[in-house]
């Protein structure tokens, strides 16, 4: 990696801008790409899929480290060309030209891999819903989204940013904030900072029809999240099914555990 051309000069060479309908923001200081590399790691030769390899920071940091095979899902056809040129020809290496919204991870990789990510902030929060309610299992995922919404997926009860996110994220993986970066360290730079969250599925995953479940318990609860439960939850059962799952109806969903939404949840009917 180290006798190629700077990511800048890689992208004036190929004669590229970043798109805003494509959420480019790019990393193109390789210490950062590389630090992002290690909070993610190690990956002891298990395949790590990309999503949104853009002009390759990641990627080459990934190559680099001890990863197995790389798979690269990018969506804007442009990068394509320039990413083939990280390629040895070893076959470690696949880029598959595709909307991570639509692609089916267990096409890309045999089992399990880690999933390595700085996630396009346009559609960061239905790709994250859609590795943690579907059926592939990642090893883990680190993903840089922008900070609100960092703080969303990593909340704890009491927290300000403790909604859905944290409680559908939680239900299935220990989740935490473990880099923060300023909107400079992008070119071009968002509006808003960001942060990278590390997420490892729970050993106990909840069923896909735990997690429906879940989701229109949180739904309820946090679209009235001033209400008391009792009162945000009426239409599914409300002081009733509280009762039955052990939560005080008089308390308000930003004080309710993920451990307390799932009772609540395994107590609908
Ligand atoms: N990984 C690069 C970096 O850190 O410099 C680029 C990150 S940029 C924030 C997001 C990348 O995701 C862009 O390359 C963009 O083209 C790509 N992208 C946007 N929507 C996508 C989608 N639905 N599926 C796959 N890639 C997508």
């Amino acid at each position: 990696m180290t006798d190629l051309p700077s990511l800048r000069e890689t992208l004036d060479a190929h004669g590229l801008l970043a798109k805003k309908s494509f959420g480019q923001h790019f990393l193109l200081d390789l210490n950062v790409t590389r630090k992002i590399v290690r909070l993610a790691g190690p990956f002891d030769g298990r395949a790590v899929i990309e999503v949104g390899p853009g002009p390759g920071g990641l990627t080459r940091a990934l190559l680099e480290s001890d990863a197995g095979p790389v798979v690269l899902v990018e969506k804007d056809p442009r990068f394509i060309p320039l990413l083939s040129e990280l390629d040895d020809g070893s076959g470690r290496l696949t880029i598959v030209e595709a909307d991570a919204l639509k692609v089916k991870e267990a096409d890309l990789v045999s089992g399990p891999a880690h999933m390595v990510s700085n996630l396009p902030y346009n559609v960061g929060t239905a790709l994250l819903i859609k590795w943690l309610t579907g059926p592939w299992l990642p090893h883990s995922l680190t993903l840089m989204f922008q900070k609100e919404v960092a703080e969303r997926v990593a909340a704890g009860p009491g927290d300000d940013a403790y909604g859905r996110l944290a409680v559908i994220s939680q239900a299935v993986c220990t989740a935490r904030i473990v880099m923060h970066l300023p909107a400079a360290a992008f070119t071009p730079p968002p509006k808003v900072a960001s942060a990278v969250v590390y997420l490892v599925p729970l050993d106990e995953r909840p069923s896909p029809e735990r997690l429906k479940k879940l989701e229109r318990v949180t739904a309820a609860a946090f679209g009235q999240r001033r209400k008391m439960l009792r009162s945000s939850l009426k239409q599914l059962g409300g002081a009733a099914l509280c009762e039955a799952a052990g939560i005080e109806p008089d308390v308000r969903a930003e004080t309710v555990d993920v451990a307390g939404f799932l009772r609540i949840a395994d107590a609908l009917q």
